[in-house]
């Protein structure tokens, strides 16, 4: 059973953030992914731990992706042994833009952060975080950096 509730901001530590960019560089010109565990809390997804996934898509992989199975099971057992959630995936757009692509919108899960990385040779690549509204549209949410390992409880995020 899963409680939905709405997702207003993703939680990433600098450490967490530097760890997409890098991942997007090693899969360049191929779009990376992986999946993102962590718990939420008052409508924020706070990302525990970030797990690269090998891109299995077939086809074109410098525009699209798939996760692989087993890190797919793999990372459902971690989480189920440290009692997170996985709550989002994360994908590079290697040429950007960063925003979801019409294939992204129509495989997203209700519930789930999509996160994108692009573009991916820019020297600050952005990291944009998504998740499908009610509407099945996709709606943005804030991407909020926090320091390493320290998750605000209490205090209200602006
Ligand atoms: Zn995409």
């Amino acid at each position: 059973m899963k409680t939905v509730q709405t997702l207003t901001s993703l939680h990433l530590s600098h450490h967490q953030r530097a760890q997409l960019i890098e991942h997007a560089l090693a899969a360049y010109p191929f779009e990376c992914c992986g999946l993102l565990l962590g718990r939420v809390r008052r409508g924020a997804a706070v990302v525990e731990r970030v797990i690269p996934a090998a891109n299995i898509a077939e086809g074109d992989r410098c525009k699209r992706f798939q996760v692989d199975w087993r890190t797919l099971l793999d990372a459902y057992r971690l989480a189920r042994v440290e009692a997170l959630e996985v709550f989002g995936s994360y994908h590079s757009h290697p040429e950007g833009p960063v925003r979801p692509s019409v294939l992204d919108e129509r495989e997203a899960l209700s519930g789930h952060v999509c996160v994108i990385v692009g573009p991916v040779l820019q020297a600050e690549p952005q990291c944009g975080a998504w998740v499908l509204s009610p509407m099945g549209t996709m709606t943005g949410i804030d991407v909020i950096l926090s320091g390493d390992s320290e998750i605000a409880t209490d205090a209200d995020h602006v």
